[in-house]
């Protein structure tokens, strides 16, 4: 047995042949499995129900690389902010948001970005490495954890709106969401998992074709390539146009929820004009829902948030031509929740 695999690859019936491979019984690999998936084991020596002997030879042959909590800050709205560490000391940040009954997790899919959108605090670091699939499984798990201790209730609801590019690390981000959604583990409903992407045509149109049954949110934040490729570079080689028709396959292969985001930026994307233009596309897209987004300052970003006026008249466009749209006021600004603000303190 190889002395570096990671144990949260194998799946139940490879970990049954790896107990009889060493002379042990099949029942060892369920009470591990158990640990792994449902009790959440972040060390083989929390593996209670099995001998201290056995333990040992788990860490001997396997490797467990579970990432810990560094700290946690609480913003008087309740949002609860949590950096994360990997194995091999990366930071990275997860948040919850407690509203009404719903207890939203936000994870993170890579350290750092490749992207470089130029209002978000990620896009000024280097994307360093993509997160393993049981690196974002852990964020859900501790974050699940920690909302059943502070709010009394777990979480119901998980988005991929952290740091990194969710669509750039496709098959760990499909491999987190199977552990979450799965039986044998957290079970939670794909309803409830919403992965948001700044728009990579191509891997849209593959969760198409892989029929994935969570909902996808696109970061539009402008509705013309003129303006869009300004403020997302990602924009030149995937451009309005190609989004639209990568949404509508995925709509007609999954008819999963597809939400566009639009975050509200004071003189860029925030006019009369602009919201015309955001109607147009909106009426090509089998969207439910944009979601208007007041933007989090971040330090060194020129970049300021809309005032009220520009964004009462934009939202009353938008309702006015029967646009669904939902304002989404930021949460947890004393606590600098805009994404990557907290892991870049470093
Ligand atoms: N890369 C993915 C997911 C991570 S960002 C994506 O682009 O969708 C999650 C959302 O937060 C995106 O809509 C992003 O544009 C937005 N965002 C980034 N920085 C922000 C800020 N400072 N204030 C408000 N929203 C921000």
């Amino acid at each position: 047995m190889s002395t570096t695999r990671n144990i949260r690859e194998y799946t139940l019936p490879e970990l049954k042949e790896y107990f009889e491979s060493i002379g042990d019984k099949k029942f060892r690999a369920i009470q591990t499995y158990e640990w792994l998936w449902k009790k959440n084991a972040r060390h083989f020596d929390e593996m209670s129900n099995l001998s201290l002997e056995l333990r040992k030879k788990l860490a001997e042959d396997f490797t467990l690389q579970a990432i810990t909590v560094d700290v946690t800050q609480t913003s008087s709205d309740g949002t609860l902010k949590s950096r994360f560490k990997t194995h091999d000391g990366h930071l990275l940040e997860g948040v919850i948001i407690t509203k009404k009954k719903r207890n939203t997790a936000c994870v993170s899919s890579q350290i750092g970005c490749s992207l470089s959108c130029s209002f978000c605090a990620t896009g000024l670091m280097d994307r360093k490495r993509n997160l393993d699939f049981d690196e974002i499984y852990d964020q859900v798990a501790l974050l699940n954890e920690q909302s059943e201790k502070i709010y009394g209730t777990g979480l119901t609801n998980i988005v991929y709106m952290g740091m990194g590019e969710p669509l750039l690390n496709y098959k760990n981000v499909l491999k987190s969401i199977e552990r979450i959604t799965a039986s044998d583990s957290m079970a939670m409903s794909p309803k409830r998992i919403t992965v948001s992407t700044a728009g990579v045509a191509k891997m849209i149109r593959q969760l198409g074709d892989d029929k994935v049954r969570f909902n996808l949110a696109l970061s539009l934040h402008a509705a013309t390539d003129e303006k869009r490729n300004k403020i997302m570079a990602i924009n030149e080689t995937n451009n309005i146009a190609a989004l639209v028709d990568a949404l509508n396959y995925f709509y007609d292969q999954t008819k999963n929820d597809i939400t566009l985001e639009y975050v509200l930026l004071k003189g860029e994307n925030d006019s009369l004009e602009d919201a015309e233009e955001l109607v147009k596309v909106y009426r090509k897209i089998p969207t439910h829902l944009v979601n208007v987004i007041e933007y989090n300052s971040v330090f060194g970003i020129p970049f300021e948030k809309s005032d009220e006026d520009s964004t009462q008249v934009f939202t009353d466009y938008l309702v006015k031509h029967k646009v669904n749209v939902r304002v989404r006021r930021s949460r947890g600004k004393d606590i600098d929740a805009a994404c990557g603000q907290l892991a870049n303190k470093g």
